[in-house]
């Protein structure tokens, strides 16, 4: 059975994300790029379920200029099998990718399609449903455990408040949660070798598909900084300032 899973190159999650002057948009520019983490998750989560038996070939796919190559190369070192390069310089937005994604899923014909539940930078949470909407397939998301019973994936995902277990008929799209599973350690040598593995390449726009950006960003802001705290002296100095604020 293989699986394909879906990788996004974003800021590194340790970067303190900054606002353009013009309010435009993030600063991406001089930045550390890394594979999203619930992306990382999801290429763990393939590993492990090839190492069981259940997978039997695992594709990375990434979407986004050449630059990616970089979150393709992680994958790899990680230990799937083939990467995929979809190029484009045009800015991509949920359905876009959604759209792209189907066509190289209808290429590959993979069992088990496999993304992040969301990307940390745009924060959409939305790649996963309409892949699945648009491929006609069950979809399991947020999930925290996976497992391959007669045909079906058993999908136990994180719900408010606690994790309800869904059966999907495959193919099937899952989109990964922060508990699926803890991403191995990247030894060096693997990064070396992973170097001179091939990233097969394709055009976005060979894929016979319209991925324009359908929203604009009319503005991005920083969250208000918030005032510094003070010291109290005593218990009754703290009621009396929080009676001041009027909290209590
Ligand atoms: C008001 C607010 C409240 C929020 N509350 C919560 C909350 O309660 N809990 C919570 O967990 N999050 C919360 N979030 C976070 C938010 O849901 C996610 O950060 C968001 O889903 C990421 O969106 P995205 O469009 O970047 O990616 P998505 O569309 O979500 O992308 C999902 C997946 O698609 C694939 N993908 C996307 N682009 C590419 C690409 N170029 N190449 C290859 N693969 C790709 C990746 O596998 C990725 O992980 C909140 C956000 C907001 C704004």
């Amino acid at each position: 059975m293989k699986a394909l899973v879906a990788v996004k190159r974003v800021v590194d999650h340790n970067v303190r994300v900054r606002i353009k002057a013009d309010g435009s948009g993030v600063d991406t520019a001089g930045v550390k790029m890394s594979i999203n983490p619930f992306d990382e998750i999801a290429v763990e989560e393939a590993l492990r379920l090839k190492e069981r038996g259940l997978v039997s070939e695992i594709v990375a796919v990434t979407l986004g200029e050449a630059t990616s190559q970089d979150v393709l190369r992680h994958a790899l070192a990680m230990g799937v099998d083939r990467v995929i390069l979809v190029e484009t310089a045009t800015e991509l937005q949920p359905l876009g990718v959604a759209k792209l994604l189907k066509a190289v899923a209808e290429r590959e014909a993979p069992q088990l399609v496999l993304l992040g539940k969301q990307a940390i930078d745009d924060d959409a949470g939305q790649v996963g449903q309409m892949l699945a909407a648009l491929l006609g397939t069950a979809q399991g998301t947020f999930a925290s455990k996976i497992d391959i019973e007669n045909g079906e994936a058993i999908v136990v995902r994180e719900v408010e408040g606690g994790t309800e277990t869904v059966a999907l008929k495959l193919p099937a799209v899952i989109t990964a949660d922060l508990r699926l599973a803890e991403p191995r350690f990247v030894k060096l040598p693997n990064l070396m070798m992973a170097k001179k593995k091939p990233i097969e390449t394709l055009a976005a726009d060979s894929l016979g598909v319209d991925f324009a950006p359908r929203v604009a960003r009319t503005a991005a802001a920083e969250p208000p900084v918030r005032a510094a705290g003070i010291k109290v002296g005593s218990v009754a100095e703290l009621v009396q300032k929080l009676r001041e604020a009027k909290v209590i």
